[in-house]
């Protein structure tokens, strides 16, 4: 993490969400010296932050909506066990943001979302070392690189345009045949004849218990943990907010909007409009049985990330539009466990578990981090879809440091 570069003494702060996002605000702007209250409604880290494949992703540049997407989309209404599914009841609903996803696979849309995307990625992988160690958790990140899998070169050349992305952005990367898979990961099945080594790549072992290091890291620091539901925020007088939970209300200096999926929730009664949808994603975690990989492995084809998590083989995935009020639908999940079991042999028998968690998403994959427009002491840390482990510290970093110069 970067050094204090300015103390923010006796500022008065809330932070929505104690996710991995929440987490690291927290943790950050009280080591700068702002006196913090981080309030979740839950457990710190039960949200989508719990149950993520922990890939600290640097070179994922290439935003969601590449063009090859837009051609699976009428699929996504059809097939509940692709690895993108809309449930078409929930159409209407996601039009508006679907048709802004649309429109982001415009060539110089795609290249600004990748600009943005790099510079927010920019030097991810060793920020999360300095933070482990500094938390005194360093085997809690494992710097093993990632191993992304292909059946064949066709299917790699389908992925093209977000390779050339990660070379054009400086990413160094190995392309391996099936030899110098089973080199690495001797479990591949025989599906995977192609790979992509990404090797200085890095993935959290346990995601639940690192946020739950930052959130104690933060107390330990002097940060209020309050474990109450947030129902309003509202702006007073002289700049300053309200912030209202349970039966309590009480005023703030600057208030950050780190809720995840559930931000809107909070930002649409002050005006404050995002377009943010719910990617609910799923995993599978299997409870001991054989080691089957040592590093993340992404079955690219399939969009599945098989990960060597502290307490299992974890593999996370799928993406389902469906909103935030539905049941989870763990079909979804058995799919991960069925394709999981069909790569890598000794799964068979291993008992497992499942999750769902509903990944933060706005329709050009930049996440919203900064200033609400027009609402001074207003901050928004939400929209990081499918990587915020890896873009958490960067995020906490710009989130301090406007909330320190705005102070100043
Ligand atoms: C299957 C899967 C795999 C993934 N794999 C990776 C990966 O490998 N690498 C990566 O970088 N990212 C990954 N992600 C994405 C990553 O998990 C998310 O981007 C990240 O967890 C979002 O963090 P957050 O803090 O914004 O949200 P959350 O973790 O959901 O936290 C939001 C918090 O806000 C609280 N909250 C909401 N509303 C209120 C309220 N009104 N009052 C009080 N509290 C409230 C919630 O209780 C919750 O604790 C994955 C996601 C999924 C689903």
């Amino acid at each position: 993490m970067s050094s204090p570069t300015s103390a923010a003494s006796g500022i008065e702060v809330a932070v929505i969400g104690a996710g991995i996002i929440g987490a690291c605000i927290a943790h950050h702007l009280t080591r700068r010296g702002a006196a913090v209250s981080l309030i979740d409604r839950d457990e710190p880290g039960r949200g989508c932050s719990y149950g993520n494949s922990g890939a600290i992703s640097e070179s994922s540049v290439a935003p969601m909506a590449m063009p090859g997407v837009l051609a699976s989309i009428p699929g996504m209404l059809a097939d509940p066990r692709g690895p993108l599914y809309l449930p078409p009841a929930y159409l209407p609903r996601a039009a508006p943001w679907l048709a802004r996803f649309i429109t982001s696979t415009r060539a110089d849309r795609i290249d600004a979302a990748a600009a943005s995307l790099a510079a927010l990625h920019a030097g991810a992988v060793d920020k999360h070392i300095a933070l482990t160690r500094e938390l005194g958790i360093p085997e809690i990140l494992a710097q093993r690189g990632h191993l992304h899998l292909y059946p064949d070169r066709k299917a790699l050349d389908k992925d093209a345009g977000a390779w050339a992305l990660r070379k054009r952005f400086g990413f160094a990367f190995e392309q391996l045949d099936r030899a110098g898979i089973v080199a690495l990961e001797p479990q591949v099945g025989p599906r995977y004849q192609v790979g992509m080594f990404l090797a200085d790549h890095a993935t959290v072992l346990n995601p639940f218990r690192y946020v739950q290091a930052i959130v104690k890291a933060g107390s330990d620091g002097g940060a209020k943990l309050v474990r109450q539901d947030v129902s309003r925020i509202t702006p007073l007088a002289e700049r300053r907010w309200q912030v209202q939970y349970g039966t309590t209300t009480q005023t703030f200096d600057h208030v950050v909007v780190a809720a995840g999926a559930w931000s809107r929730r909070l930002l649409d009664p002050l005006g404050v409009r995002l377009h943010l949808e719910s990617q609910r994603g799923y995993h599978v975690q299997f409870l001991g049985g054989p080691k089957v990989v040592s590093r993340t492995v992404v079955l690219a084809d399939r969009k599945v990330f098989v990960t060597p998590m502290e307490d299992g083989i974890r593999a996370g995935g799928t993406v389902e539009i469906g909103g935030l009020s539905r049941p989870p639908n763990l079909k979804r999940a058995g799919l991960l466990a069925r394709i999981t079991r069909e790569t890598f042999a000794g799964l068979e028998q291993v008992e497992s578990t499942q999750w769902m968690g509903h990944r933060p998403c706005t329709p050009d994959t930049v996440p919203v981090v900064g200033a609400a427009p027009g609402n001074p002491g207003l901050w928004i840390a939400t929209g990081h879809g499918h990587l915020g482990m890896t873009d958490s510290i960067s995020t906490a970093e710009r989130i301090a440091d406007g909330v320190l110069q705005a102070a100043h």
